[in-house]
C-alpha cells in the first residue's frame, strides 16, 4: 500500500534465520507477509522470498563478501525514501539483523530521521548451524561461555576485538562478582551494561546504567523474572533508542 498520509511508514528488521525456511520465526512470517516492500539480502532463500505478498515491491541490495550491489549508505537512503513513500517496509537480512548484520547503523539512521522502527530477531548462523551440526554450544562440563566474533572487520582484515560485547545468562544474582571479574579485567566502571528482566514478554523491563551500578541494578530487580545482563558500549543503545515497545527505558 502506497502510504498517502503525511506521516512517514514504519519500518522493520527482520531476521530471515540461517537457510532453513522453517526457522523463521512466526512474527517474521506475519510482518513479512504483510510487507509492501522489502529489502532483502542475498542470503534469504527462494522459499522465503516465495512467502512475500504478490504486490510487494521487492528490491535484492544483497551484499556478498567483496561483491556489493550497493554500498550501506545507499542501503539506508533507500530505506528512508522507502519508509516515506510505503507504510510497511521490512529490511530482511540473514540470521538475526542485530549480530554481524548491519542493524545496529539501519537503527540509529532511520531513527535519527523520525523513522519507527521495529527488530524481529532471528536464529543466528551459530545457534542454527550448531544445531544442524548437533554441536552444542555451551555444556556444564566442556563450555561455560560463547563468543561470537566477526572474522572480518570493516577494514577487510581480521582484528581482535576491542570492545567485545558481553551477555550474562543466569548472572543477576552474582552480578558483584561479575562486576569486580570485569573491574579486574580492565574494564572502565563507565561502561555501559542493560539489565532486561522478561524479555520480549508484554511485562518487559529494560534497566540502563554504567558497570558501576551493575550490584544495585541486579539487587534492586532480581526476583522480577528471568533476566539477562549486557555489558559493553552497545548496551547504551537501550537508553539511548528509549526502549518502549514492551517496557521502560531507564537511564
Ligand atoms: N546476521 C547474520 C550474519 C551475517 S554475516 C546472522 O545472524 O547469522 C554472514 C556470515 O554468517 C556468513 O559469511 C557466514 O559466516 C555466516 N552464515 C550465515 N548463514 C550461514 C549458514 N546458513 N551456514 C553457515 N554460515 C552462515
Amino acid at each position: 500500500m502506497k502510504n498517502t498520509q503525511k506521516q512517514p511508514g514504519k519500518v522493520w528488521l527482520v531476521g530471515g534465520g540461517p537457510g532453513d525456511p522453517e526457522l523463521l520465526t512466526i512474527k517474521a512470517m506475519r510482518v513479512i507477509s504483510q510487507a509492501d516492500i522489502v529489502l532483502y539480502d542475498s542470503l534469504i532463500s527462494d522459499e522465503i522470498l516465495d512467502m512475500l505478498p504478490q504486490k510487494c515491491t521487492r528490491i535484492h541490495v544483497g551484499k556478498r563478501c567483496g561483491a556489493h550491489k550497493m554500498t550501506q549508505s545507499d542501503i539506508q537512503k533507500l530505506l528512508l525514501t522507502s519508509a516515506r513513500k510505503y507504510a510497511r517496509v521490512v529490511r530482511l537480512k540473514g540470521g538475526d539483523p542485530f549480530i554481524f548484520g548491519r542493524g545496529g547503523e539501519e537503527l540509529e539512521y532511520l531513527q535519527k530521521h523520525g523513522i519507527e522502527v521495529d527488530i524481529v530477531p532471528g536464529i543466528t548462523a551459530a545457534g542454527g548451524c550448531a544445531a544442524a551440526a548437533k554441536i552444542p554450544l555451551t555444556h556444564r562440563q566442556y563450555g561455560n561461555a560463547l563468543m561470537l566474533d566477526s572474522g572480518h572487520s570493516q577494514f577487510g582484515e581480521y582484528q581482535k576485538s576491542q570492545s567485545p560485547t558481553r551477555v550474562f545468562y543466569m548472572g543477576v544474582k552474582q552480578a558483584g562478582m561479575i562486576t569486580a571479574s570485569l573491574l579486574s579485567e580492565g574494564l572502565s566502571d563507565s561502561t555501559p551494561v542493560a539489565l532486561i528482566a522478561n524479555g520480549t514478554l508484554p511485562d518487559q523491563e529494560v534497566h540502563t546504567g554504567v558497570l558501576m551500578d551493575l550490584p544495585f541494578l541486579a539487587e534492586r530487580y532480581s526476583g522480577a523474572g528471568p533476566a539477562l545482563i549486557i555489558v559493553g558500549e552497545v548496551a547504551a543503545f537501550a537508553a539511548r533508542n528509549q526502549v518502549q515497545a514492551h517496557g521502560e527505558a531507564v537511564a
